[in-house]
């Protein structure tokens, strides 16, 4: 199928889109990579009446790492991300979470905004974003606001961006020293959206013991869930494998996955239990790297 006729803008600056956006109003739909949008317009799905292209705004395209964090434009591109060796050394968990995002004809036009934007609860980008603590940066022509991923991600494929805003960067803190990070996630085929997927980041005191740890699942909601109730378990002890295991049988009481096509409910639970398992223990393997 081909999309229903629209108008088409294709802005070079972020002003000209804000106001492009003031004056069409709920006609009109930001596109970025549009590898998500387009198919969803192909099938009749999204029918904006106006296409509001901001791959021509190149202010939106940058990675800038300061001593606080790590920024990254809305229009970066997934590759960008994942071959940055900065980030490699600084948050190897977005460059190994990037590799995970379908294939790479699809991280070569996708978005860092369009992936957040599009809040796929199984997507790797909202998961990771929410187990590093990160931040978005939303503009419009009203000003900027910086909301937490707890205050964006509000139901599946659903944020609470207004209709006039752009999202124009992500912020990420600089992880303190002894942090270790893993991604891991089960697909039916490489490349495919994760049925479950788990991330991980902990940071080790130079005893050994956690200092701080936070795990996030996605495929089990709405919007990517972290489990401080895991986490809070291990902080202050040594984290060896039976205390990893204790703490992540208790998802079972936290996570309430719907069951689908793909997988019924409980089979998503265990998919939940292992892939903590497997990420947390992965974390402090390589935070313990650090200590040596
Ligand atoms: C075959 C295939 C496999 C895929 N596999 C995966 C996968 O495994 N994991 C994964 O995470 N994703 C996957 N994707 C999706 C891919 O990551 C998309 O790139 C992403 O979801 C959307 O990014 P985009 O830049 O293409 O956005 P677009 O498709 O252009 O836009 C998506 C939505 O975001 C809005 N939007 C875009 N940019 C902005 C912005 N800066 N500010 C405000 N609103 C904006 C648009 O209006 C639209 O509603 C897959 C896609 C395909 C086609």
């Amino acid at each position: 199928m081909k999309p229903a006729v629209f108008d088409y803008h294709s802005p070079v600056e972020l002003e000209e889109a804000l106001n492009l956006l003031d004056e069409f109003g709920y006609d009109a739909k930001i596109m970025s990579g549009g590898q998500s949008l387009i198919p969803m317009m192909n099938m009749r799905l999204a029918r904006p009446k106006v296409l509001i292209d901001i791959n021509n705004i190149t202010e939106l395209n940058y990675i800038r790492i300061t001593d606080l964090d790590i920024k990254i434009g809305g229009l970066t591109r997934h590759h960008q991300v994942e071959e940055s060796k900065e980030i490699e050394k600084i948050c190897p968990l977005l460059s190994e979470g990037m590799k995970l995002i379908g294939h790479s004809q699809i991280r070569s036009r996708g978005t860092i905004g369009g992936s957040v934007v599009h809040a796929d609860p199984t997507a790797e980008l909202p998961v990771m974003l929410t187990t590093l603590g990160a931040t978005v940066t939303l503009a419009s022509s009203e000003g900027i606001r910086t909301l937490t991923t707890d205050e964006f991600f509000m139901t599946y494929l659903t944020t609470t961006i207004e209709m006039n805003e752009i999202l124009i960067s992500i912020e990420v803190p600089i992880p303190p020293p002894n942090t270790g990070y893993a991604i891991d996630e089960f697909t039916l085929r490489k490349g495919d959206f994760a049925i479950v997927l788990a991330a991980a980041s902990v940071t080790l005191k130079e005893d050994g013991k956690v200092e701080s740890a936070s795990l996030c699942l996605g495929g089990v909601d709405g919007v990517p869930v972290l489990l401080d109730e895991v986490t809070d378990e291990l902080v202050g002890k040594e984290p060896d494998s039976d205390l990893i295991a204790d703490c992540c049988s208790r998802i079972e009481d936290l996570v309430d996955p719907e069951p689908d096509i793909h997988a019924s409910a409980e089979y998503r639970k265990d998919l939940c239990i292992t892939y903590a398992k497997r990420v947390l223990e992965r974390a402090v393997e390589r935070a313990a790297q650090q200590l040596k």
